[in-house]
């Protein structure tokens, strides 16, 4: 426990300094350069050599970190791991300010399927990216987070809203989801009291700011709870705690040291159906995959060979059973929390997993003693998918779907358990070693 509870404190720590994709990314930076991994760029040629560590940087929020096997892959293949860096939620309109009865708010859109209900009355504040034109004119982005709770979506108070416990607190997408972020003053514009906001904070001025892309995030930290400590909570642990338990798994001088050429593949995209240029659906792990066999192989079915050999963990979070709500669970198929990673089973391939799969993961645990369930989800409710499908028809390649079991996927505060987290990472980090 001990153990686990400190991969826990450093996944909480990893999760608050990660408030948007393009933050996520940045934190993983910092710890590959701390296993001296170095920075591929994807506009020159690359020369890889045996046991050499890279990643590939996308678009500053989709990252593919690959380590080069010390055997070729033709006889290797490649051990792939994917999760993704984005989380659903709020984000902010271009032309977001405006004033309304002596209070300045901004206007957001919805970012694939929040919780709405669970954004009232939090703390939020913003984080991001912020493009403008530089000293030379020319284009350049830097990050931006806001510390200080900036936002604010005050719930209506139930005396006006006699239903609200029968019925749910439902929000109207225009009307009712503008977030409060000034008492205004009169002598300001809108939208130029919130670039002047923008321009304090990084420093360039209001008129050179061209664009942004900027999350709003709960600047509540996360925390340990339980009477044992034995689950936690914070926002986006879907899919953050994956990202983290691959990150831990790969980056062990053990793990490293790898005759098979190992790839983990972080995208953004996930959550509104991974279609872009950087997301799972689109051609940035085929381009990286096939640029490593450009660099390494001789013969040009040398790739399709790997491939055959290949196998890929896709880590996505799984619905952890929540007794108060039974009816929402195939009796069969609950998953509990601190019992083990999930694999998750669904024949219409809205989860990649086969039997052959489910398997081979099976014995991965079963050689460092980590416990693992299986889920299937209800018949007659329709069941999300992860970017294991698409990576696995895209590439061709044997694919399992798994991940740890959280409750409230997609609440902006979501938990889990704390044992499942290190079991998670162990696994993981025994499909690498295995031969
Ligand atoms: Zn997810």
């Amino acid at each position: 426990m001990i153990d686990a509870q400190q991969q826990v404190h450093d996944l909480l720590n990893f999760i608050d300094a990660s408030p948007s994709p393009w933050h996520a990314v940045e934190q993983i930076e910092i710890q590959l350069h701390a296993f001296k991994f170095v920075r591929l760029e994807e506009t020159v040629q690359w020369r890889l050599k045996a046991g050499g560590r890279y990643y590939v940087i996308r678009d500053d929020s989709s990252i593919i970190i690959f380590v080069q096997g010390q055997k070729p892959i033709v006889e290797t293949g490649f051990k792939l791991v994917g999760a993704h860096t984005d989380s659903p939620g709020l984000r902010i309109k271009p032309n977001a300010a405006s004033g309304i009865d002596g209070l300045l708010r901004l206007g957001v859109e919805v970012y694939g399927g929040p919780i709405l209900a669970t954004f009232t009355d939090r703390d939020l504040s913003l984080a991001g990216r912020v493009t403008y034109k530089d000293e030379n004119q020319a284009v350049a982005s830097t990050l931006i987070k806001f510390d200080q709770p900036l936002l604010r979506l005050p719930n209506l108070a139930i005396h006006m809203n006699r239903g609200v416990n029968e019925e749910g607190l439902k929000l109207h997408k225009q009307n009712e989801l503008p977030l409060i972020l000034s008492a205004m003053a009169e002598d300001y514009l809108p939208q130029a009291y919130f670039s002047s906001l923008l321009q304090d904070h990084i420093g360039c001025s209001a008129e050179r700011i061209l664009s942004w892309d900027l999350a709003v995030y709960d600047t509540q930290k996360g925390t340990f709870w339980g009477a044992q400590n034995e689950f936690y909570a914070d926002s986006q642990l879907d899919n953050l705690a994956s990202c983290h338990a691959i990150l831990k798994a790969l980056l062990d001088e053990t793990v490293l040291e790898n005759d098979c050429t190992l790839v983990c593949g972080l995208f953004d995209h996930e959550e509104i159906g991974s279609e872009s240029s950087k997301g799972a659906d689109g051609s940035f792990l085929t381009d990286v995959i096939q640029r490593i066999a450009l660099a390494t192989t001789q013969e040009a079915t040398d790739l399709t060979r790997a491939l055959a050999k290949s196998f890929m963990i896709s880590a996505d979070m799984a619905h952890a059973y929540q007794p108060s709500f039974p009816l929402a669970y195939d009796p069969d198929h609950k998953v509990n929390v601190n019992q083990g990673p999930v694999i998750k089973v669904n024949v219409n391939h809205r989860y990649s997993t086969d039997s052959v799969s489910q398997a081979l993961f099976m014995n991965w645990c079963e050689q460092v003693d980590v416990p693992y369930q299986k889920y299937s989800h209800r018949n007659d409710l329709g069941c999300g998918s992860t970017i294991g499908p698409i990576t696995s028809a895209r590439l061709g390649i044997r694919s399992i779907d798994v991940g740890n079991p959280l409750w409230a996927m997609h609440s902006i505060r979501e938990s889990a358990g704390v044992l499942d987290h290190g079991y998670m990472i162990k696994v993981l980090k025994q499909f690498f070693k295995t031969e």
